[in-house]
Protein backbone atom coordinates (compact mmCIF):
# COMPACT_ATOMS: atom_id res chain seq x y z
CA UNK A 1 0.00 0.00 0.00
CA UNK A 2 1.44 3.27 -0.67
CA UNK A 3 2.50 5.81 1.95
CA UNK A 4 0.33 8.33 3.60
CA UNK A 5 1.64 11.54 1.88
CA UNK A 6 2.61 14.33 3.96
CA UNK A 7 1.71 18.56 3.91
CA UNK A 8 4.88 20.62 3.56
CA UNK A 9 5.00 24.32 3.96
CA UNK A 10 8.50 25.96 3.29
CA UNK A 11 8.28 30.13 4.23
CA UNK A 12 10.40 32.95 5.67
CA UNK A 13 12.27 36.03 3.94
CA UNK A 14 15.51 33.89 2.73
CA UNK A 15 16.23 32.21 -0.68
CA UNK A 16 15.70 28.54 -1.21
CA UNK A 17 12.16 28.32 -0.62
CA UNK A 18 10.94 27.66 -4.72
CA UNK A 19 14.34 25.35 -5.41
CA UNK A 20 13.60 23.01 -1.86
CA UNK A 21 10.20 22.21 -3.12
CA UNK A 22 12.39 21.70 -6.46
CA UNK A 23 14.71 19.56 -5.03
CA UNK A 24 11.66 17.43 -3.38
CA UNK A 25 9.95 16.58 -7.44
CA UNK A 26 13.49 15.93 -8.23
CA UNK A 27 13.18 13.11 -5.14
CA UNK A 28 9.84 11.96 -6.35
CA UNK A 29 10.41 11.94 -9.82
CA UNK A 30 13.73 9.58 -9.47
CA UNK A 31 11.55 7.20 -7.64
CA UNK A 32 9.22 6.79 -11.03
CA UNK A 33 6.33 9.20 -9.17
CA UNK A 34 4.44 11.91 -11.11
CA UNK A 35 4.71 15.93 -9.90
CA UNK A 36 2.36 18.87 -10.69
CA UNK A 37 4.17 22.16 -10.05
CA UNK A 38 1.56 25.24 -9.97
CA UNK A 39 3.02 28.80 -10.29
CA UNK A 40 0.87 31.27 -8.47
CA UNK A 41 1.34 34.99 -9.36
CA UNK A 42 4.54 34.86 -11.45
CA UNK A 43 5.13 36.06 -15.05
CA UNK A 44 6.05 33.93 -18.13
CA UNK A 45 9.96 34.29 -17.53
CA UNK A 46 12.18 31.89 -19.02
CA UNK A 47 13.33 30.42 -15.70
CA UNK A 48 15.42 27.27 -16.36
CA UNK A 49 13.48 24.82 -14.18
CA UNK A 50 10.40 25.41 -16.29
CA UNK A 51 12.70 24.73 -20.06
CA UNK A 52 13.63 21.59 -17.99
CA UNK A 53 9.86 20.30 -16.95
CA UNK A 54 8.83 20.59 -20.44
CA UNK A 55 11.64 17.74 -21.27
CA UNK A 56 10.21 15.75 -18.86
CA UNK A 57 7.17 13.46 -19.03
CA UNK A 58 6.22 12.84 -15.13
CA UNK A 59 6.11 16.23 -14.38
CA UNK A 60 3.46 18.77 -15.40
CA UNK A 61 3.74 22.33 -14.67
CA UNK A 62 0.96 24.90 -14.45
CA UNK A 63 1.44 28.98 -14.48
CA UNK A 64 -1.12 31.19 -13.33
CA UNK A 65 -0.97 34.69 -13.22
CA UNK A 66 1.58 37.38 -15.56
CA UNK A 67 3.67 38.53 -12.57
CA UNK A 68 3.67 40.33 -9.05
CA UNK A 69 1.95 43.22 -10.09
CA UNK A 70 -0.02 43.69 -6.29
CA UNK A 71 -0.56 47.37 -8.18
CA UNK A 72 -3.87 49.12 -7.04
CA UNK A 73 -5.16 49.63 -10.51
CA UNK A 74 -5.02 45.99 -10.98
CA UNK A 75 -6.39 44.06 -7.88
CA UNK A 76 -9.55 42.55 -9.31
CA UNK A 77 -7.51 41.13 -12.34
CA UNK A 78 -5.01 39.83 -10.10
CA UNK A 79 -7.79 38.59 -7.69
CA UNK A 80 -8.86 36.63 -10.78
CA UNK A 81 -6.32 35.01 -12.25
CA UNK A 82 -5.33 33.68 -8.21
CA UNK A 83 -9.02 32.22 -8.30
CA UNK A 84 -7.99 30.30 -11.55
CA UNK A 85 -4.58 29.36 -10.52
CA UNK A 86 -6.78 28.08 -6.98
CA UNK A 87 -9.63 26.42 -9.41
CA UNK A 88 -6.35 24.42 -10.96
CA UNK A 89 -5.09 23.54 -7.59
CA UNK A 90 -8.45 22.06 -6.98
CA UNK A 91 -8.85 20.07 -10.11
CA UNK A 92 -5.03 19.03 -9.65
CA UNK A 93 -5.56 17.72 -6.54
CA UNK A 94 -8.45 16.33 -6.66
CA UNK A 95 -7.48 14.21 -9.55
CA UNK A 96 -5.71 12.26 -7.52
CA UNK A 97 -2.95 11.83 -10.99
CA UNK A 98 -0.23 13.02 -8.34
CA UNK A 99 2.09 11.68 -6.11
CA UNK A 100 3.41 15.08 -5.47
CA UNK A 101 2.04 18.04 -6.03
CA UNK A 102 3.75 21.66 -5.27
CA UNK A 103 1.67 24.90 -4.99
CA UNK A 104 4.07 27.25 -5.46
CA UNK A 105 3.99 31.00 -4.01
CA UNK A 106 0.44 30.31 -2.86
CA UNK A 107 0.62 31.44 0.69
CA UNK A 108 0.22 35.06 -1.00
CA UNK A 109 -3.10 34.57 -1.84
CA UNK A 110 -4.60 34.71 1.87
CA UNK A 111 -2.16 37.07 2.45
CA UNK A 112 -3.46 39.97 -0.21
CA UNK A 113 -6.86 38.95 0.61
CA UNK A 114 -7.23 37.07 -3.04
CA UNK A 115 -8.91 34.22 -1.35
CA UNK A 116 -9.41 33.26 2.59
CA UNK A 117 -6.80 30.60 3.58
CA UNK A 118 -9.90 28.77 4.99
CA UNK A 119 -10.06 27.82 0.83
CA UNK A 120 -6.48 26.51 0.97
CA UNK A 121 -6.99 24.77 4.56
CA UNK A 122 -10.11 22.46 3.19
CA UNK A 123 -8.45 21.88 -0.15
CA UNK A 124 -4.96 20.64 1.93
CA UNK A 125 -7.15 18.61 4.56
CA UNK A 126 -9.22 16.88 1.55
CA UNK A 127 -6.54 15.88 -0.34
CA UNK A 128 -5.89 12.34 -1.60
CA UNK A 129 -4.36 9.81 1.42
CA UNK A 130 -1.43 9.14 -1.03
CA UNK A 131 -0.50 12.89 -2.23
CA UNK A 132 1.74 15.00 -0.82
CA UNK A 133 1.36 19.13 -1.23
CA UNK A 134 4.02 21.64 -0.56
CA UNK A 135 3.29 25.18 0.03
CA UNK A 136 5.51 27.79 -0.50
CA UNK A 137 5.86 31.39 -0.60
CA UNK A 138 6.81 34.32 2.50
CA UNK A 139 4.49 35.04 5.19
CA UNK A 140 2.61 31.39 5.75
CA UNK A 141 -0.32 31.98 7.54
CA UNK A 142 -0.89 30.53 10.69
CA UNK A 143 -3.43 28.21 9.85
CA UNK A 144 -1.73 26.79 6.86
CA UNK A 145 1.54 26.13 9.32
CA UNK A 146 -1.40 24.30 11.61
CA UNK A 147 -2.14 21.76 9.34
CA UNK A 148 1.08 20.76 7.83
CA UNK A 149 2.88 17.96 9.20
CA UNK A 150 6.65 19.87 8.17
CA UNK A 151 6.94 23.32 8.42
CA UNK A 152 10.37 25.26 7.46
CA UNK A 153 11.34 28.98 7.46
CA UNK A 154 14.40 30.17 5.54
CA UNK A 155 15.67 33.12 7.18
CA UNK A 156 17.54 35.55 5.07
CA UNK A 157 20.85 36.21 6.86
CA UNK A 158 22.24 37.80 3.58
CA UNK A 159 21.53 37.72 -0.19
CA UNK A 160 23.71 38.98 -3.45
CA UNK A 161 20.83 41.24 -4.58
CA UNK A 162 21.56 43.53 -1.50
CA UNK A 163 25.03 43.66 -2.76
CA UNK A 164 23.81 44.91 -5.85
CA UNK A 165 25.02 41.52 -7.49
CA UNK A 166 21.51 40.80 -10.11
CA UNK A 167 19.65 37.76 -10.45
CA UNK A 168 21.75 35.10 -12.20
CA UNK A 169 20.96 32.66 -14.90
CA UNK A 170 21.24 29.25 -13.46
CA UNK A 171 20.84 30.46 -9.88
CA UNK A 172 17.76 33.07 -9.61
CA UNK A 173 16.08 31.99 -13.14
P1 LIG B 1 14.36 30.44 -5.01
O1 LIG B 1 13.38 30.43 -6.17
O2 LIG B 1 15.71 30.91 -5.44
O3 LIG B 1 14.34 29.16 -4.23
P2 LIG B 1 12.57 31.64 -3.09
O4 LIG B 1 11.49 30.81 -3.65
O5 LIG B 1 12.97 31.37 -1.66
O6 LIG B 1 13.86 31.57 -4.01
P3 LIG B 1 10.94 34.01 -3.55
O7 LIG B 1 10.47 34.70 -2.34
O8 LIG B 1 10.00 33.15 -4.31
O9 LIG B 1 12.24 33.18 -3.17
O10 LIG B 1 11.61 35.09 -4.49
C1 LIG B 1 11.73 34.99 -5.87
C2 LIG B 1 13.05 35.50 -6.37
O11 LIG B 1 13.69 36.40 -5.48
C3 LIG B 1 14.08 34.39 -6.62
O12 LIG B 1 14.80 34.71 -7.78
C4 LIG B 1 14.97 34.46 -5.42
O13 LIG B 1 16.29 33.98 -5.68
C5 LIG B 1 14.97 35.92 -5.08
N1 LIG B 1 15.14 36.11 -3.62
C6 LIG B 1 14.82 35.23 -2.66
N2 LIG B 1 15.10 35.73 -1.43
C7 LIG B 1 15.62 36.96 -1.63
C8 LIG B 1 16.12 37.99 -0.76
N3 LIG B 1 16.16 37.84 0.56
N4 LIG B 1 16.57 39.14 -1.36
C9 LIG B 1 16.53 39.31 -2.70
N5 LIG B 1 16.07 38.37 -3.57
C10 LIG B 1 15.62 37.21 -3.06
MG1 LIG C 1 9.72 31.16 -4.57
Amino acid sequence: MADSGRIIVITGNGKGKTTAALGTAFRALGHGQKVCVIQFLKGQGKYGERIMAEKMENLHWFICGKGFVFSKENIEEDREVARQGFALAQEKIGSDLYDLIILDEITYLPHYDFLEVEFIVDLLRNKPKRLSIIVTGRNADPKLMEIADTVSTIESIKHAYEQGIKAQKGIEF
